[in-house]
C-alpha cells in the first residue's frame, strides 16, 4: 500500500468518498483516503433498523455531546457523528433530500447557485438510486392524506408535502458514498482504517501532508483536504495553527493563521416532538407483535422486508409553522414505532412519533478546542434558540403539526396524543416542552464556512492561509439547508473534486 500520495483526502465519510473517488476519476492524482474509525462492514450498518444499535456505540459514533445548553434548561445533547468508512452516511437513516433550491442561491457564492450543484446531484443519485421506501408501515402511508393533490410522491421542501421519503436505500441495503463511490476503490485511491489524523504538516505555507496521533507522518505532493466532518475538520485546522489567536495561544499551539471564525457559525435544525400511544397503532412491544418481531429477522434475512428494513424514521413532511401561503419553514420526521418518552429503550405498548424541526435556523453556537491533545473531545456549543425566532417558529410549528395529525387520515390506526398531551397548550408550555426535551436532527454545519471576506475557506474551497488545503464537509456550508444534510454534504465532496482538481498545482 501506497503511504504517500498526490492528494491525502482525511475522512472516509458521505463527502470525503465522494472527494476521494472523483479525484482519482478526473486523473487529478493518487489519492489516500484515511479514516479513523474501522470499516462499514457490519450487518448492523447495511440493515435499516441497525442504526438503532450503532448509535451511542464506542466503535463507530464519535460520542460527542454538546456543551450545556442555555437554552434548554443546561442539557447536554448527544451530538452523534459516525466513526467508519461512510462516516455519518453510515449510521444515519439514509433520508434523501437535496434541499431548496433557493438554500444553495441564497448562499450567493460563485460556484454554488443551484444551477452550479444541480449536475452534482444528479451525478450522486446515478450511482446511489435513492428512491421512495417500499415496504412503509400503513401509518406512514396515511401522511400522504393530508396534501393529497401531490399523490404518493414523497414530499419535498419546496412546497407544503407529506408523506413516505425517499431513502439511499437499494432492495432494503444502506447505500452509502462508500458504497456507491469507494467499492471498489478505483486505481490510484488508497482506503485505510485506523488512521485518526492529529495535524497537517506544512512546508513553506503550503500543505504537505499530515501528522497522525500516533505520531506517524504522511506526505501528499499536492495537497490535503479535510474532510473529517462539521467537528472533525475544524478540530484538526485549529490543532494545524489555523483558528482564533487567542484560543490558539491559549492551549499553546502555535498560530500559524489568526482566522477569527474557524469554529464559529455552528449551526443545526433544533426539533421537538410529539408521542402518541394506542393499541393498533405503529409498531411497539405488545402481546400481539411479538410474532411480527420473532420474525423480523428472517424477514430481513429472505426478503429484505418486515421491521428491519425500516430505518425508522420512514416519512414525514414539510409545512409553513404559521400555516401562511409561504415556503415551508419547518420540516416533521414521523416514525412509526411507540418510542419512549421515559427516557428508557424498550417501551411497553404501540404507538407513532412525529417531530417538526425548524428548517432555516438563525441561532449559531461555536466550537473551541479544549486542549491540543488530539484525543480530547472539543467543546460543541450548538447555541440552540440563541435567536428566540427559532423558539417562536418551533411553538408554531408544533401547534400546526398537532393539527395535522388530528386531520391525518390513518383509520383505525389513529391513536391520542400521550406525550406531551393536549394539556400543554400555551406558548409557555409548549417552551418548557422543548426546553425539556428539544433536541437537534444530528445536522451540524457551518464550522469552516465558505464565503468571501473572513470566512475560514473560500468559495474554492481552500483553506485561507495555507496553499494545498482544502475542505470538502458539512462543515463549509454557510446556512444549513432546508431538509436532511446528507445529499448535500455528498454534493460538496463532488463539488470539491472538480475544483481542486482544476486549482491544484
Ligand atoms: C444519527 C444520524 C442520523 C442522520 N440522519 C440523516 C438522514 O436520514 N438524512 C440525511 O440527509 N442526513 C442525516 N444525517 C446527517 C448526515 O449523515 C451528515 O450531514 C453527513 O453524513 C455529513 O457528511 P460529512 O462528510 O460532512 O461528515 P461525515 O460523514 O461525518 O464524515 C466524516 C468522517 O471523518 C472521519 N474523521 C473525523 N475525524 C477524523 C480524524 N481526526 N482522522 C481521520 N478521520 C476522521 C469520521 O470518522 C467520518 O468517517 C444524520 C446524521 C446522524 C449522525
Amino acid at each position: 500500500m501506497t503511504m504517500s500520495a498526490d492528494f491525502i483526502v482525511v475522512g472516509a465519510g458521505s463527502a470525503g468518498c465522494i472527494a476521494a473517488a472523483e479525484l482519482v476519476r478526473r486523473e487529478a492524482g493518487s489519492v489516500l483516503l484515511l479514516e479513523a474509525g474501522p470499516t462499514d462492514n457490519s450487518p448492523l450498518v447495511k440493515m435499516p433498523f441497525g442504526l438503532v444499535w450503532m448509535m451511542g456505540s464506542s466503535k463507530r459514533d464519535w460520542r460527542y455531546v454538546s456543551t450545556p445548553q442555555t437554552h434548554l434548561g443546561g442539557r447536554r445533547l448527544n451530538v452523534t457523528r459516525g466513526r467508519m468508512v461512510g462516516g455519518s452516511g453510515s449510521i444515519n437513516s439514509m433520508v434523501w433530500f437535496r434541499g431548496r433550491k433557493d438554500d444553495f442561491d441564497n448562499w450567493q457564492l460563485p460556484g454554488w447557485t443551484w444551477s452550479d450543484v444541480e449536475p452534482a446531484f444528479e451525478a450522486i443519485e446515478a450511482r446511489l438510486t435513492p428512491s421512495r421506501m417500499r415496504g412503509a408501515h400503513p401509518l406512514t402511508e396515511g401522511l400522504h392524506s393530508l396534501f393529497p393533490e401531490h399523490g404518493t410522491t414523497p414530499p419535498t421542501p419546496e412546497h407544503e408535502s407529506a408523506g413516505v421519503f425517499a431513502f439511499n436505500m437499494v432492495d432494503g441495503r444502506r447505500r452509502s458514498a462508500a458504497d456507491g463511490f469507494v467499492k471498489p476503490a478505483p486505481d490510484g485511491l488508497s482506503i485505510v482504517t485506523g488512521f485518526e489524523v492529529d495535524k497537517v504538516l506544512f512546508k513553506d505555507g503550503t500543505a504537505c501532508g499530515i501528522r497522525l496521533v500516533d505520531g506517524s507522518e504522511l506526505h501528499a505532493t499536492k495537497g490535503v483536504i479535510l474532510s473529517a466532518g462539521s467537528i472533525g475538520s475544524p478540530s484538526i485546522l485549529m490543532r494545524s495553527g489555523v483558528g482564533p489567536r487567542a484560543d490558539l495561544e491559549a492551549l499553546g499551539i502555535d498560530v500559524r493563521y489568526d482566522a477569527e471564525e474557524v469554529g464559529a457559525n455552528l449551526h443545526d435544525h433544533p426539533a421537538a416532538g410529539l408521542h402518541f400511544a394506542g393499541p393498533g397503532s405503529g409498531y411497539g412491544i405488545t402481546p400481539a407483535q411479538m410474532p411480527g418481531w420473532a420474525l423480523a429477522p428472517f424477514q430481513y434475512l429472505l426478503a429484505r422486508s418486515g421491521r428491519f428494513a425500516s430505518p425508522t424514521v420512514e416519512g414525514g413532511g414539510f409545512f409553513n409553522a404559521r400555516g401562511l401561503d409561504e415556503a415551508p419553514d419547518v420540516q416533521s420526521h414521523f416514525i412509526p414505532f411507540k418510542l419512549g418518552w421515559e427516557g428508557k429503550r424498550y417501551v411497553y405498548g404501540s404507538g407513532y412519533f412525529a417531530d417538526v424541526g425548524v428548517c432555516r435556523p438563525k441561532s449559531r453556537g461555536a466550537l473551541r478546542l479544549t486542549s491540543r491533545d488530539p484525543q480530547a473531545a472539543p467543546d460543541i456549543d450548538l447555541g440552540l434558540f440563541n435567536d428566540s425566532s427559532d423558539m417562536d417558529t418551533l411553538v408554531a410549528g408544533l401547534k400546526r403539526l398537532r393539527t395535522l395529525m388530528e386531520q391525518v387520515d390513518f383509520g383505525a390506526r389513529h391513536a391520542p396524543e400521550a406525550f406531551p398531551g393536549p394539556a400543554v397548550q400555551s406558548d409557555d408550555a409548549l417552551r418548557a416542552h422543548i426546553r425539556d426535551r428539544g433536541a437537534t436532527a444530528y445536522h451540524p454545519v457551518g464550522t469552516l464556512r465558505m464565503g468571501n471576506g473572513a470566512a475560514p475557506v473560500d468559495p474554492r474551497l481552500a483553506v485561507r492561509g495555507a496553499r494545498g488545503l482544502w475542505v470538502a464537509d458539512a462543515s463549509v456550508m454557510p446556512a444549513v439547508t432546508s431538509a436532511n444534510t446528507n445529499a448535500p454534504s455528498m454534493m460538496i465532496g463532488h463539488r470539491a473534486a472538480q475544483l481542486i482538481a482544476e486549482d491544484a498545482t
